[in-house]
């Protein structure tokens, strides 16, 4: 596979100029457990805009506190948006950032429905490859481990008015991650969230917002203390249409049919959900992406129709279920995970450590 020289330093100097604190590589710090998001490479990216001048002053400098602002419009008022993608060492040592233009493609069309400014995909693109290559050396090394990338834009202008910012910051920080499953995927016990939404129609649900994880924290932690790992969302005007689990999007397979919610301006396009669709339908395996109330998943539970549960995203690829609590019902879902969670979760981590053939051009392999 041909690794991508993007990034280096003499693509990206004529366009910007990267200053650098510290450019001597520090040695792979990658204590066990790592958890996830605890750990932080040594470098932060950061680039600025502003009304007029555009994206401007391109930084790779040691992670430290920021100077924001107190009256910053992200803090007020969430002008905020992330993005959360992954880079892997494969056993022949070369990194692989996993489906990176899709993520940053949808930073830069989430960026619009928050009336921020459009991120410079070429010029993050750079970048990042940049940052990531820089901090190398923090990419762990053990199969199952990885890099968490988190881009992050936010409004930094310091006024109080309401409008849309006129000045911006995007961050990225880089954090080895640990295996998610230590041993071998582990089923989920989610509840059916009856009273709170996540988002509504015309709402932000399609954007990877603070604000919506906000919305989503009290139900998150009110499943935890009833014993369950996560809330599974139903749609905010009839309250009976499935949408995501926590913050994955979400999979039945009912009989040999396999469905997930239509894409909409209540669910966020995941990526691992179009890299499951695009690998199920290339194995033959009926999908649909279509409506599905919690009538009809209660209904194949009792037929015996309903065969496997999923979620899937970033952090953990695919999240089997094993179970679902609707108010004082339980249902069992077959042993899980089931084939096609299998199937899937074997299929892109295989891809994403270079073990199998990127037939769709996912991986974006970085020099040494
Ligand atoms: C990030 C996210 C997902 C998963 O997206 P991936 O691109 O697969 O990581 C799903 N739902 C919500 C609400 C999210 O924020």
């Amino acid at each position: 596979m041909r690794c991508t020289q993007e990034g280096y330093g003499a693509r990206l100097r004529p366009m910007q100029n990267i200053s650098s604190g510290s450019g001597s590589p520090s040695p792979v710090r990658t204590p066990a457990p790592l958890g996830f998001g605890r750990i932080f490479s040594e470098h932060m990216l950061t680039l600025q805009w502003s009304q007029g001048r555009g994206w401007h002053d391109v930084q790779i400098k040691p992670r430290a506190a920021l100077a924001v602002d107190p009256a910053a419009s992200a803090l007020h008022y969430g002008q905020s948006m992330f993005e959360g993608l992954k880079a892997f060492r494969g056993a022949d040592g070369v990194i692989r950032v996993f489906r990176m233009d899709a993520h940053l493609q949808r930073m830069h069309t989430g960026a619009a429905r928050l009336a921020m400014p459009a991120i410079d995909l070429e010029l993050t693109r750079a970048s990042l490859l940049e940052h990531v290559r820089r901090d190398a050396s923090w990419v762990p090394r053990e199969r199952g481990q990885s890099l968490y990338i988190r881009p992050l834009l936010f409004a930094t202008e310091g006024f109080l008015g309401v409008r849309p910012a006129n000045t911006y910051t995007l961050l990225v920080l880089l954090s080895p991650v640990g295996a998610y499953y230590e041993k071998g995927l582990e089923a989920l016990r989610i509840w059916v969230e009856q009273e709170h939404v996540r988002t509504t129609p015309g709402g932000l649900g399609a954007v990877k917002t603070g604000a919506n994880y906000a919305a989503s924290l009290l139900a998150a932690a009110r499943a935890k203390s009833n014993g369950f790992d996560q809330v599974l969302w139903l749609d905010a005007v009839h309250r009976k249409n499935l949408e995501e689990v926590g913050t994955m999007n979400f999979f039945v397979r009912i009989g040999d049919e396999v469905v997930t919610p239509p894409l909409g301006d209540t669910i966020l396009a995941g990526i691992t959900r179009d890299s499951s669709l695009t690998l199920m339908r290339s194995w033959g395996v009926r999908v649909s992406e279509r409506v599905i109330s919690i009538e009809e998943l209660i209904a194949a539970s009792r037929s015996g129709a309903l065969q496997e549960a999923f979620g899937t995203g970033t952090a953990a690829v695919i999240a089997p279920v094993g179970e679902l609590g609707i108010g004082d019902l339980r249902l069992r879902l077959p042993a899980a995970p089931g084939e096609i969670a299998s199937r899937l979760y074997n299929t892109i981590t295989g891809i994403q450590y270079g073990e199998l053939p990127d037939r769709y051009n996912w991986l974006t392999a970085i020099c040494p």
